[in-house]
């Protein structure tokens, strides 16, 4: 049968002399997977759409029983060449496609988070809308559509609020407060304004003006946070190849 997904494209994998198995994310069916024969001859014409965070339309022969899928042709939707002239714009997309794809396993339909994918790298390849602020919005909101929600207004262990502080260890899924945390060697610290930060992505649309100003402590506080959850949460997502280029320029 055959069938046209949109689609971005989250990673590309050489396949004998000319083709390629391109691992995508559709609106339509979610992951998607498809053998694209012959494309890196220097005659075909789809040789550019395979980057990855491309944004393209596919059609593709589609068979029930199978996981890998038969490419037949497609179009350019958004190249976004805005990262292309940015270097941290580049990698804060390469990490978001790289997340969705460790995060995202099954074909599975979530047209909200194909949404989110598609405005995050749009939103990056901007240069008037700042990256973090794109990444992190992006990185909050995955963690929502996929059921892991971060609950840090209150104590895991005690439901007091946390206000000022708040502590996310090595053996407990969500932020406590000083007295129950038990510090160990992974400990990470967030401040009353990481926590405003992250209550306010995960409350308000994007592009709200009241945004909190965040030092570059606190700044560093979030990133540590997120990633540190994240772990904790989807296992996966802590052998990421890109997260190494993220470390040297935010570490
Ligand atoms: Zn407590």
């Amino acid at each position: 049968m055959i069938e046209k997904a949109e689609a971005v494209v989250l990673k590309t994998l050489n396949h004998g002399d000319t083709s390629k198995i391109i691992t995508l994310y559709s609106r339509e069916v979610g992951r998607l997977k498809l053998i694209a024969k012959g494309v890196r001859s220097p005659k075909s014409k789809s040789m550019g759409l395979f980057q990855p965070t491309r944004h393209i339309q596919v059609i593709y022969y589609a068979k029930a029983t199978s996981e890998l899928q038969m490419f037949k042709s497609g179009e350019l939707i958004d190249g976004f060449f805005g990262l292309e002239e940015d270097f941290d714009r580049l990698t804060l997309a390469q990490v978001v496609v790289e997340l969705l794809d460790r995060t995202v396993e099954d074909e599975e339909t979530h047209p909200r988070l194909f949404q989110l994918l598609v405005d995050t790298l749009a939103r990056l390849s901007n240069k008037h809308v700042s990256s973090a602020e794109a990444y992190w919005f992006f990185h909050v909101h995955l963690l929502r559509e996929l059921g892991f929600r971060p609950h840090v207004g209150h104590c895991s262990s005690c439901q007091e609020p946390l206000v000022h502080e708040g502590f996310l260890g090595g053996h407990h899924p969500h932020p406590e407060c000083i007295k129950c945390h038990e510090a160990t060697q992974h400990t990470v610290r967030i401040s009353g304004e990481v926590i405003k930060t992250i209550q306010y992505l995960l409350a308000e649309p994007w592009a709200s003006d009241e945004r909190p100003d965040l030092n570059s402590s606190d700044r560093r506080g979030l990133w540590d946070f997120l990633w540190n959850y994240t772990f904790y949460h989807i296992e996966p997502t802590r052998h990421m190849r890109s997260l190494k280029v993220l470390r040297q320029l935010y570490g």
